[in-house]
């Protein structure tokens, strides 16, 4: 680490490295003083989940912020930018990756299709900590100062070595799109559900052809209290420790009266 309180942080996304969200990132982190490296996909990956890309060759471009630094724009996924930004643009010379600001909630079930969460994956993966930050809305312009500057707070929790994430461990930020000043505060959270109905929408073109949109509105029904959905629905930031390990724990003690095991030979 360069300084008690200064972190080398590497910024990347799922949105692009065009996108307002990345550049209120980088701006809140650089004026918090750290050093900041943007490395993201260089178009929009939205929902591209933990893909890598394993069979044709990546290439990095310089590419200049609003603000004229300069950023690193990946031709692959995101999880694909935190490895080129880690080992080769950083050389491995990385306190924390931040990952978004996302565009859209990640919040829930979410965070299995989020290129912003798993490009955090990656990070861990590697052995880096990170966080994954979102805001909560699909609208066109959302309120980002509030979710920038927050995590930038948490960011700076990352100096002081007491502070550790567990190993295969991230933090999950989601603000809801409020003006900071609307924002009623900070929970830690757990990863609720979230479900989707009316996911599949089948129409048919001219000649008579299906063809199909994926998506889908929000089903309705209350979040369980805790969860980080419920958080951000009441307009606090939500922050969930993530854990790599899917293992149901609780259901493998059950799982065991199945019968399933054997011993062969
Ligand atoms: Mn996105």
């Amino acid at each position: 680490m360069s300084t008690a309180s200064s972190l080398r942080i590497l910024v990347t996304n799922d949105d692009g490295v065009h996108a307002a969200g990345i550049f209120a990132l980088q701006q809140a982190l650089s004026r918090a003083g750290h050093q900041v490296t943007v490395c993201a996909p260089d178009r929009p990956r939205s929902a591209s989940g933990h893909s890598i890309t394993l069979h044709k060759p990546l290439r990095l471009a310089e590419v200049a912020l609003p603000d004229g630094t300069i950023a690193y724009a990946g031709s692959g996924t995101p999880a694909d930018c935190v490895t080129l930004g880690v080992l080769d643009v950083l050389e491995n010379k990385v306190d924390l990756v931040v990952s978004g600001i996302n565009h859209g909630p990640n919040l829930g079930w979410d965070v299995t299709y989020s290129g912003t969460v798993s490009a955090a994956m990656e990070a861990i993966i590697i052995g880096i900590p990170a966080i994954a930050v979102s805001v909560a809305n699909y609208a066109q312009n959302l309120h980002f100062d509030g979710a920038a500057n927050f995590t930038a707070t948490l960011a700076g929790r990352f100096a002081d070595p007491q502070h550790k994430l567990p190993p295969a461990t991230l933090l999950n930020v989601n603000a809801p799109d409020l003006p900071e000043s609307e924002i009623k505060g900070v929970r830690l959270t757990t990863q609720g559900d979230r479900q989707y109905v009316d996911r599949l929408e089948k129409r048919h073109d001219p000649l008579g052809r299906a063809y199909y949109w994926l998506g889908g509105k929000l089903h309705d029904k209350e979040a369980a209290p805790g969860t980080d959905v419920k958080a951000v629905g009441e307009g606090y930031i939500s922050v969930t420790p993530i854990h790599l390990d899917l293992t149901a724990h609780a259901f493998l003690r059950d799982l065991r009266s199945w019968n399933v095991e054997e011993e062969r030979g």
